[in-house]
């Protein structure tokens, strides 16, 4: 596939271009992760490698939970970059005490509800240029009835 950076729509997440490469590397294991202070101890979403409250850079990854409820959402049907498809559902998913703005996947947009519980479910696009895959956090509705 031949890749062209200048319509790129995606983060290059790499340690070479990206200090908070960790998260994409435990992203691709399965993991929704972020960080905390370790002189303040405040958690931030997204991760940040310098605190907004303390202005420390010293961070420690800590683990979120792997599922959440839908806080707000809006489906897109035109106007995607080229590669997506429509329709797309855009949320806002509360987990371990944050918002974190995401993509659900293999829903169908009429049935998406406030509240809805979803579980992480990493979605794997283009990879980078020198070939090193590429994650970004997705939720998929938890199916009702499903053990918690
Ligand atoms: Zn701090």
């Amino acid at each position: 596939m031949t890749y062209f950076r200048a319509v790129d729509p995606l983060p290059l997440e790499s340690s070479d271009h990206n200090k908070l490469a960790e998260f994409y590397r435990r992203l691709g294991e399965g993991q929704l992760s972020t960080t905390r202070c370790t002189r303040c101890g405040r958690t931030s979403w997204p991760p940040r490698g310098f605190c907004p409250e303390c202005a420390s850079d010293g961070f420690e990854w800590i683990e979120l939970p792997g599922e959440g409820t839908i806080h707000a959402f809006t489906v897109q049907d035109t106007g995607l970059p080229a590669g997506f498809e429509a329709p797309r559902v855009f949320a806002i998913v509360k987990i371990g005490g944050h918002r974190v703005f995401s993509v659900i996947i293999d829903a169908d947009p009429a049935a998406v509800t406030i509240g809805q519980r979803v579980r992480l479910w990493p979605l794997r696009v283009a990879d980078e240029p020198k070939g090193a895959p590429r994650w970004l956090p997705a939720f998929r509705p938890v199916a009702a009835g499903t053990a918690p």
